[in-house]
């Protein structure tokens, strides 16, 4: 059997394992396999054995390899995850299923005019600066709640939960369990977070969409 595929049963069991041992406490959470750098001949095997979600980060690459990947398979779910620059929108909207990286506000009005005139909208997760990072793109947590109202009520975006990246270097349980509490606060119900090295933390904490990369197809160049 292909290796990442391997990967991937191996994750799918030790999640579920951690789901039945909450006695369903927890969620089954989405795996999005992060294929950034890989080619399809790397990502075809594991279309095939059945994944649906898959995730990118920069919008040539994803271009390149998803237009027809696809077009063959259309039941296949494309999430964008990386930094979205206003002028890349128009290319991202007809391409992807869900945007994990909105983190301000002349992105989210791009996006709004952009949906009007291609009849789609993505499912959107606000991307939060659960850190505190100087460096770190993200809504800070205290302009969450007005930035999140600002997008569903004026800009009618189709908001469905919260990311984050936690620092590095450190703990990720305290940032995952803070942003599972911002999640019921705003009464959201999907949450972005967990990567290969802390997914099964995330999972504890409520995550419902885990971006895992490295883990399933291998060091990235
Ligand atoms: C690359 C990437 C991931 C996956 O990272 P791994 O550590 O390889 O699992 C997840 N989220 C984002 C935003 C990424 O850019």
């Amino acid at each position: 059997m292909d290796h990442n595929v391997i990967n991937l049963i191996k994750i799918q069991k030790e999640i579920q394992l951690k789901v039945s041992e909450s006695n369903n406490r927890i969620k089954m959470p989405e795996i999005v396999a992060v294929s950034k750098t890989f080619s399809i001949s790397n990502i075809l095997p594991v279309i095939n054995y059945g994944q649906i979600h898959f995730g990118e980060n920069k919008i040539q690459e994803a271009l390149e390899k998803w237009e027809s990947l696809k077009n063959d398979f259309k039941h296949i779910k494309l999430h964008m995850l990386g930094k979205l620059q206003t002028n890349k929108v128009k290319y991202v909207i007809p391409l992807f299923d869900y945007l994990h990286s909105l983190d301000n506000i002349k992105l989210a009005e791009k996006i709004s005019l952009e949906q009007k005139k291609n009849n789609k909208s993505l499912k959107i997760f606000i991307q939060v600066n659960i850190g505190n990072e100087k460096q770190k793109n993200g809504i800070e947590v205290d302009q969450l709640e007005s930035f999140y109202k600002k997008c569903t009520n004026e800009l009618k975006l189709n908001i469905i939960g919260l990311m984050c990246l936690p620092p590095h270097n450190e703990k990720s349980s305290l940032y995952f369990s803070e942003m599972d509490e911002l999640t019921k606060k705003l009464n959201l119900s999907e949450l972005s977070m967990g990567m290969s090295n802390d997914y099964i933390e995330a999972v504890k904490n409520n995550s419902t969409f885990l971006r895992i990369g490295s883990k399933i197809f291998g060091k990235r160049n």
